[in-house]
């Protein structure tokens, strides 16, 4: 099975690769890309290529998927597992894509017992095994400032890295060589920092949203490593530092 499958990988990338003219317009149309060497391009053509085979792309609510759009999702979605590999993305196929921000109804229970219905406007979702749904005018938004510390497609994408290893809570499933008391520290520490600094009102080093809980943490965390370095490190030195070993890459080299 193994050696069938490698022989099907291979016949895809030889034979099927995403066409260079869709790759290059992705890969230079944007900043967030730049870092990369010619190696890592073409690793991450590839891991494209096979991202796209495996997943579904729905588009809803009207929105039209080109091949183009397709790519550019794919090619954001490949670069935190560059070093990783696609089996980090193995537990689920769906990709839905909605035109724009997209409300959601969901039951919340209060502390008394009540349920409530609460409308939520949202730019993208990840659900535990099942779909990733973006919404398409934040992607835009996101290539369009590539160095904001924003990118919605690489937020819900580190939310399912995180569910590896069962639900979303900014732990994800760490490598061998790494320390679950390492990684604590830095993030809770970082995560204590930012809460401090919004409950006095202080400028956030980060998109505050990060406040929210852990698991939101590492996610905004994770758009800061690849799409604002800079200000991830200079803030919050120690989680850049616990990033650059679990991805594997360190966007400041
Ligand atoms: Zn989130």
């Amino acid at each position: 099975m193994k050696w069938l499958e490698h022989q099907r990988i291979r016949h895809i990338l030889r034979h099927h690769p995403i066409p260079l003219e869709y790759w290059e317009a992705v890969i230079k149309g944007s900043d967030l890309f730049h870092r990369l060497t010619s190696v890592e391009r073409a690793h991450l053509r590839e891991l494209a290529t096979l991202f796209i085979r495996r997943k579904s792309f729905s588009a809803v609510q009207g929105f039209e998927l080109t091949t183009e759009k397709v790519v550019m999702i794919a090619a954001q979605a490949c670069l935190p597992i560059l070093k990783l590999g696609l089996d980090y993305y193995n537990d689920w196929v769906e990709m839905v894509i909605y035109p724009a921000g997209f409300r959601v109804t969901r039951e919340q229970r209060r502390e008394s017992g009540v349920v409530e219905e609460a409308a939520q406007a949202l730019s993208g979702e990840a659900w535990l095994q099942g779909p990733v749904i973006l919404a398409w005018d934040e992607i835009e938004a996101d290539l369009a400032h590539p160095h904001s510390g924003r990118n919605v497609v690489i937020h819900e994408l580190a939310h399912k890295i995180d569910m590896l290893n069962g639900a979303a809570n900014g732990l994800p499933p760490l490598h061998a060589d790494m320390s679950q008391q390492h990684w604590s520290t830095a993030f809770s520490h970082a995560f204590d920092n930012l809460n401090q600094s919004l409950e006095k009102h202080h400028h956030p080093a980060i998109n505050p949203y990060a406040a929210t809980n852990p698991a939101e943490f590492f996610a905004v965390v994770s758009e800061y490593f690849f799409s604002d370095p800079k200000t991830l490190q200079r803030h919050y030195p120690a989680v850049y530092e616990q990033l650059t070993t679990f991805y594997r890459q360190d966007p400041l080299e």
